[in-house]
C-alpha cells in the first residue's frame, strides 16, 4: 500500500462501517492476534465489527481479550454469512489466497462485493484485495498490523487489549523472538507494546505453560518416532491417527512439535507428518534453517506453501506412502540441503 492508499483507507474508516475480520483456517497465534487487535481497534473507533474464523483454534489462544466474540464459520454458519453479507469491508489477515479459509467460506467470500483489505506476510499474494499490504520480510502479520496502525496515525490508540493481541502474534510467529525474521524493529515494537500494557510474562505463560498431561505424553510419542537422515541434514516425525487418539489429541497439541526435529545439531530440514483419518489426508509441516526453501519444496511436491523457513502441505495418499514419497524426493535436494546453513 502506498501513501495515497493509506489516505483512502483512513478516509474509509472515518465513518461507521460494518466490518468483518477473517484469519486463515486453523488459525494460529498470529492470525488470531491480528484479528483481535484489529477487532479492538475498530470497535474502539465506533465500527460494527465481527471476527469470523473459518474454524476453531487451540485452547492456548482462548484466554486472549474478546476471544469469546470470535465466530466460527463452520459452527455458526448462518450468523457468519449474515455478517459477511452486511459488511462493506472485509479484512483478510495472515493469508495470501482465498482458498486458505476452506472451500465453504471461500465460496461465501467470493460473492462479497465490498472492499477487501489484505494484511499478510506470505509469498505470492493473490490479487483479490483492493488494498494489499504484503511484506514477506516481516516476521508476523501482527507486526504488520502495528505498521498499518502507524500508517493511519493510530499508534496512540493501542490499548492494553490491542497490545496483548499483537504481542501474542509476534511472539508465536517468531518462536519467541528467535527466528531470523526477528529484527531490531520487532524488538522496538515489542518494547512499545509492553509500555502500552502487554504483560509479557503472563502472555508467555498463557501460551506455552498451560499444557495438559496428555499433550506432553503425545510429545513424548512424537519424539520417540523421530527419524534422522544424517547425510541429508534432515529429520522427520510421524504421528498416526491411532497415536493421536491414544493421547486424547486436542486441536493445537501438535503445534511446535516439528521444531524439536529442527533443534537437532546438524539438522537444517525438519518435517512432521500427521495422519488425519477424518479428512483422509496427511497434514505436513516443514521447517528449515538457512537458504533451503520449504515454501518451494511444499509447493512443488505437497500441495502447500508458506514461507521460506516454515511451510505446510498435505498429501492424499497413506502416511507410509507419503513418507516413502518424501524419502524418494529428498536426495534430489542434497546439494541445497548441504549448502543451506553453516552453524
Ligand atoms: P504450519 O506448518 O504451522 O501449519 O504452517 C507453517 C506456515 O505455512 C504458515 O505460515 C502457514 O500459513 C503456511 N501453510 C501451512 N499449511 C499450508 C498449506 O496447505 N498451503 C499454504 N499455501 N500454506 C500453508
Ligand atoms: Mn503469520
Amino acid at each position: 500500500m502506498n501513501e495515497r492508499e493509506y489516505k483512502e483507507v483512513k478516509e474509509l474508516l472515518s465513518s461507521k462501517k460494518n466490518i468483518v475480520l477473517v484469519p486463515h483456517r486453523n488459525p494460529d497465534g498470529d492470525a488470531i492476534g491480528a484479528s483481535l487487535a484489529m477487532y479492538h481497534y475498530l470497535q474502539n473507533t465506533g465500527h460494527n465489527v465481527t471476527v469470523i474464523a473459518p474454524n476453531d483454534y487451540p485452547s492456548f489462544l482462548k484466554w486472549m481479550p474478546k476471544s469469546k466474540d470470535v465466530l466460527k464459520f463452520d459452527m455458526q454458519n448462518r450468523q457468519s454469512k449474515r455478517a459477511i453479507d452486511e459488511a462493506s469491508i472485509v479484512f483478510l489477515l495472515d493469508f495470501n489466497a482465498l482458498h486458505r479459509v476452506g472451500s465453504d467460506m471461500e465460496n461465501t467470500l467470493k460473492d462479497f462485493e465490498g472492499t477487501f483489505i489484505m494484511i499478510d506476510h506470505h509469498q505470492q499474494p493473490d490479487a483479490i484485495a483492493k488494498y494489499l499490504f504484503s511484506d514477506t520480510s516481516i516476521c508476523s502479520t501482527c507486526q504488520m498490523v502495528y505498521h498499518f496502525l502507524e500508517n493511519i496515525d493510530a499508534v496512540d490508540s493501542i490499548d492494553t487489549s490491542i497490545a496483548t493481541s499483537l504481542y501474542t502474534g509476534i511472539m508465536t510467529d517468531t518462536g519467541s523472538f528467535r527466528f531470523a525474521s526477528t529484527t531490531s524493529t520487532t524488538h522496538r515494537i515489542i518494547a512499545d507494546l509492553i509500555d502500552k500494557g502487554a504483560n509479557n510474562a503472563l502472555i508467555h505463560n498463557n501460551v506455552y505453560d498451560t499444557n495438559s498431561y496428555s499433550r506432553l505424553q503425545l510429545l513424548g510419542c512424537a519424539l520417540s518416532n523421530l527419524k534422522v537422515e544424517e547425510t541429508l541434514k534432515t529429520a522427520y516425525i510421524t504421528l498416526t491417527q491411532q497415536e493421536l487418539d491414544e493421547f486424547n489429541y486436542q486441536k493445537g497439541d501438535t503445534e511446535g512439535v516439528v521444531n524439536y526435529a529442527l533443534s537437532l545439531n546438524g539438522v537444517i530440514f525438519a518435517v512432521i507428518f500427521i495422519e488425519d483419518v477424518e479428512q483422509k489426508i496427511v497434514k505436513i509441516s516443514f521447517r528449515s534453517k538457512g537458504s533451503f526453501s520449504v515454501n518451494k519444496f511444499a509447493r512443488e511436491h505437497f500441495n502447500g506453501g508458506g514461507h521460506d523457513n516454515a511451510a505446510g502441505g498435505r498429501s492424499e495418499i497413506s502416511l507410509n506412502e507419503t513418507v516413502s514419497k518424501f524419502l524418494d524426493i529428498l536426495p534430489n535436494y542434497k546439494t541445497e540441503l548441504l549448502n543451506s546453513y553453516e552453524a
